[in-house]
């Protein structure tokens, strides 16, 4: 469902879409997963990476994408600083999704992940669709088209609307499973959010393991206490992290993790 405002730059005009099968999504992606859609990349012989980031916990305004975050985040702290903790299961791939089959059709069609059944669509409640960024044809956006999402209804296509309650309500279900996956994995050094990812590497096996083992906890809300150092390759970054209290290190390659910065 996208967000109405009274902002007009936030108001969605009406979008018709039809998927045209291009396969240009499929290619050279990071797709993100819940937990039980790891478990299935994994034991089809895809490869998992985990991005983690750190923001500090705070009460952010209801609707905006800190919120939304925060609520899938696991609450944690690094030293004094209370922070919550995105941990993202990406599938991985550089050329083509190991799914895709020549004719540009989806060969596990019936088990992808609710990313590819969302797409081109948002999975944040406070982006909106933005043709004109997205990979598919002009063709795809057409008159003709069916109806696929307006100001008022939010998401027309009912497979697509259904996708997106799905991978947010996952979000929300796997906070209690991702606390123990740190916990499992020793993920202790995470970015800080907005400035870079952690990309945790773990060994295909030894993750698959650990996703089964979390996922088959009984207590799933019974949150364990977790603790981070927040790496950045910025002196200013380390230093406000310190002052506020938090443990802040220098991303170690020697961690079975690549450091990922989003700024250029
Ligand atoms: S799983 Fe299917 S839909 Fe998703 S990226 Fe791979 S080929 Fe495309
Ligand atoms: S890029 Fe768009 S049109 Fe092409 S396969 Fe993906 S969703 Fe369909």
């Amino acid at each position: 469902m996208n967000i109405l405002s009274t902002d007009d730059s936030t108001i969605e005009s009406a979008l018709r879409f039809a998927c045209t099968s291009c396969g240009k999504c499929c290619n050279g992606l990071r797709l993100l997963l819940s937990l039980s859609e790891a478990v299935d990349w994994l034991a089809h012989g895809g490869r998992v990476e985990l991005l983690c980031d750190a923001a500090p916990d705070l009460p952010f305004p209801e609707g905006s994408g800190e919120a939304y975050r925060a609520a899938r985040a696991v609450p944690a702290t690094s030293q004094a600083l209370p922070v919550t903790i995105a941990l993202l299961p990406t599938a991985v791939f550089d050329g083509p999704c190991p799914n895709l089959q020549a004719d540009m059709r989806c060969g596990a069609y019936e088990r992808r992940p609710n990313a590819c059944r969302i797409y081109p669509a948002e999975i944040r409640p406070d982006r909106r669709i933005m043709p004109a960024e997205k990979l598919c044809p002009p063709e795809a956006w057409g008159g003709d088209r069916p109806a696929f999402s307006d100001p008022l209804r939010g998401i027309a296509d009912p497979v697509t609307a259904f996708a997106i309650t799905g991978a947010r309500t996952a979000g929300i279900e796997d906070v209690a499973r991702k606390a123990r996956l740190l916990k499992r994995l020793g993920i202790d050094q995470v970015a800080l959010a907005n400035e870079g990812y952690a990309v945790w590497k773990p060994d295909p096996a030894l993750l698959l393991e650990a996703l089964r083992a979390v996922m088959e906890d009984v207590a799933p809300n019974d949150i364990q206490p977790v603790d981070v150092e927040i790496i950045s390759l910025r002196a200013e970054t380390r230093q406000m992290i310190a002052e506020a209290e938090g443990a802040d290190a220098m991303p170690d390659p020697t961690r079975g993790y690549d450091y990922l910065p989003l700024y250029a």
